[in-house]
């Protein structure tokens, strides 16, 4: 895998982490909490390919399992408190974390879709190949398209 799959998948991450747009990093792309838009507003790129299915709601529940489920045994050690308590506050913090946390993952996984596609420059949704492991493939549907 060279440089340039690495610095275009980081900024992609980033720039999604970030709610911005894979292509200029300057515009929103997600309007209505989780909608996303079907244009940029800044750079006007086609958005409504990315189809990311569930898989934020996925991501954001390791995600948030995984940082506050630790905090039981922490708490369990150190204090007595009441469970009732515990419950309500863990899942307070859940809930904020998730609803925090499920746009940041949509964009994430949406720009990680929009990756520009290597051999021909369209976005990897509109040529219809995975960059990374159907480069090959890419190439040649490109030079179909581009015969005729
Ligand atoms: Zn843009």
């Amino acid at each position: 895998m060279s440089d340039e799959i690495e610095r275009n998948k980081k900024q992609a991450v980033i720039r999604g982490f970030m709610l911005k747009c894979p292509s200029c990093g300057v515009g929103k792309t997600l309007h209505k909490y989780l909608k996303v838009k079907d244009n940029c507003d800044h750079c006007g790129i086609d958005l409504h390919h990315a189809s990311v299915d569930d898989g934020p709601a996925y991501f954001t529940l390791m995600v948030v399992v995984g940082l506050i489920l630790p905090f039981l045994p922490i708490i369990y050690a150190n204090y007595d408190p009441n469970p009732l308590l515990v419950a309500f506050a863990l899942m307070g913090a859940a809930t904020v974390l998730a609803l925090w946390l499920l746009p940041r993952t949509k964009e994430l996984l949406s720009n990680l879709v929009f990756e520009y596609c290597w051999s021909c420059g369209d976005l990897v949704g509109v040529c219809g190949f995975d960059s990374v492991f159907e480069r090959d493939a890419c190439d040649d549907f490109c030079e179909v398209v581009k015969a005729a």
